[in-house]
């Protein structure tokens, strides 16, 4: 992980001499996880771990009242600092809140309390009950097949290390300089919510998860952060300049003027951009009277999700993973694709993500198509393909399923026109997970499975199709293509290719009408919903999710936040009677 640019360094390194250098080494970059989106530059503060070293200590009977003393009292200084945070977090997300309130659960757990006292019982320090008991817990819990709760492992072993410092009357304070760049070996939520106190531009970890709860305060407090950069806190020391760039993992420590200048202008790029969207990003999607509307955003590559989560989208409404395949020239091998989604459904992780299965044929990848078809629109596509070769397709939902552990991946099924090709998908989804649960490879057990509804036959039908799968998204591109008979890409029908035909908004508001009789969610991903002049139509019609390109988010919401549901949904109703596209727009303009 770690790039070290200056090579001059790599004998000191090689020497063990690393954490001895002076400063104006020259420019050190390093390679991380980004978990946290934003640009910064300040100066290090390096958190050393307290390396407490505590061994087995027999305690005789009689001093056994006074290491239980010793430890409920540690207890109590902890459970105060976390409260205090609690106290400093008031009026934040329930995330935040929720947190800080696993830690406190975790130190006020009557089991864990129990067992460190009947340790002590036995005759053996404090601090030794702690190291036995909580090393245990953490073990039971590496084991868990749940990644999230893997991660919970980190918590445990923060809440040990500071159990142990506050029994030696180490309470970990620190004093942090505003402005400063915190690095450590690793941190807890509490540690978070001093940060952000303390004014601290940047946070970079040797260890880590981007599902971690830290990770997920850093998100929310907006606070940049790179993670899993190893040893990192061996190569810097304090005061020296450090650029952090949470959007793509970099970490550049006694940057030269050239670097300073480069992160000059994205920082005020990212200034401009962020000003103009303003207060919107925080704001809700929410139209005058009240209903609530979900953004989401259309992400052709995992890069693309730091600007969706800037733009303050509610997670990614449609991930075209055939783009895998067209940038690869090939169908990927499983590991490629695992990475790929992985990557996807950690950086937008907690938020949802929506893969479709690869959508190939017609005009996406028709290199790779067994022949060249005489109107490839009409053949061979989406799910025709992927049943027919059902290798490719068993690849794929193998990599979807590893990818989905965290719980917020859902898989989408492209070009639906029948039943059986989802139940036949659905067979193949299921032997899948017999496979992986055979091998031991965790997944989400109940990963929700949608389909497209981009044929008119899936939106006549819909009312079969929704007792099947767990979620609709509309497409409008290719909807209006099989509408109305009129090629996407045929520059000679595109006056007659145009989303707003009657014919299509009423099959719209049909799928729209029959997933909510089935109390399944419905969302457009096509063009059309990212088209501000439909945007009031869409809500009239009853939509509630609209996943579009993120530049175009906050211009929707803007749009939103200035309509009445009522007079939407009014307006649909009148322009569900016209007789043409023509007088849909002309309804439109005057909306
Ligand atoms: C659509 O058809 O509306 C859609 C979103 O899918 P694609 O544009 O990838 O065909
Ligand atoms: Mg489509």
């Amino acid at each position: 992980m770690v790039q070290i640019i200056d090579k001059k360094l790599l004998p000191k390194i090689l020497t063990g001499e690393k954490n001895k250098f002076e400063s104006n080494v020259g420019e050190l970059i390093f390679k991380g996880i980004p978990s946290s989106p934003g640009l910064a530059m300040g100066k290090a503060y390096v958190l050393k771990p307290d390396n407490v070293v505590v061994r087995p200590k027999k305690i005789p009977q009689d001093k056994i009242p006074n290491e239980v003393e010793r430890f409920d009292s540690a207890l109590q200084v902890m459970v105060k600092d976390i409260t205090d945070a609690l106290e400093k977090v008031k009026g934040e997300s329930p995330n935040v809140v929720a947190i800080l309130e696993t830690n406190l659960m975790i130190l006020n757990d009557e089991i864990i309390i129990n067992s460190v006292k009947e340790r002590i019982f036995k005759g053996i320090s404090a601090e030794s009950a702690v190291i036995q008991e909580y090393d245990q817990q953490e073990q039971f819990i590496k084991k868990s097949k749940d990644n999230i709760l893997k991660e919970r492992s980190f918590e445990l072993e923060h809440l040990k290390e500071r159990l142990l410092a506050t029994l030696r009357n180490k309470v970990i304070s620190y004093t942090i300089p505003e402005g400063s760049i915190v690095i450590a070996q690793s941190i807890t939520p509490t540690d978070v919510v001093n940060f952000k106190d303390a004014k601290v531009l940047g946070i970079i970890t040797e260890a880590g998860g981007i599902a971690s709860h830290s990770s997920i305060l850093a998100r929310s407090f907006e606070i940049p952060s790179v993670i899993g950069i190893k040893d990192l806190t061996w190569f810097i020391n304090n005061h020296e300049k450090v650029i952090i760039d949470g959007y793509a993992g970099i970490v550049t420590v006694n940057p030269p003027d050239s670097s300073i200048e480069t992160y000059k202008t994205k920082k005020a790029k990212e200034e401009d951009h962020k000003r103009e969207l303003g207060e919107l990003v925080k704001l809700p999607a929410e139209t005058l009277d009240g209903s609530q509307i979900k953004i989401m955003a259309n992400i052709d590559f995992p890069e693309e999700i730091e600007a969706a989560v800037i733009a303050g989208c509610e997670g990614v409404g449609l991930v075209r993973t055939e783009n895998l395949v067209i940038s690869l020239k090939s169908f990927p091998d499983e590991e490629v694709q695992y990475k790929w989604y992985n990557e996807i459904t950690e950086r937008a992780y907690p938020n949802p993500v929506i893969l479709r299965a690869f959508d190939v044929g017609s005009d996406k990848y028709a290199e790779g198509m067994p022949m060249l078809e005489k109107n490839p629109a009409l053949g061979f596509r989406g799910i025709r393909f992927l049943l027919h070769r059902d290798d490719i397709f068993r690849k794929q939902i193998r990599a979807l399923l590893r990818a989905s552990r965290n719980k917020n991946l859902k898989i989408m099924l492209p070009m639906i026109s029948s039943v059986n090709e989802v139940e036949d998908s659905f067979k193949i989804i299921q032997e899948c997970k017999k496979e992986l649960e055979g091998n031991s490879i965790p997944f989400d057990n109940d990963v929700p499975v949608g389909i497209m509804i981009e044929t008119p036959a899936a939106a006549f039908m819909a009312d079969r199709f929704a007792k099947l799968v767990n979620f609709f998204s509309i497409g409008t591109n290719d909807l209006t293509q099989y509408t109305l008979a009129a090629d996407r890409s045929n520059e000679m029908v595109t006056d007659i290719y145009d989303t707003f035909h009657p014919a299509v908004l009423n099959l719209i508001k049909n799928v729209i009408d029959v997933a909510k009789s089935n109390k399944i969610p419905v969302s457009v991903c096509g063009e059309l919903a990212g088209n501000a002049a439909a945007t009031g139509l869409l809500v009239g019609l009853g939509i509630e999710e609209l996943s579009v390109t993120p530049p175009m988010i906050l211009e929707l919401k803007k749009r939103i936040r200035e309509m009445k549901f009522k007079k939407a949904k009014k307006l649909a109703k009148e322009i569900l009677e016209c007789n043409s596209y023509i007088e849909v727009c002309k309804k439109l303009a005057i909306f």
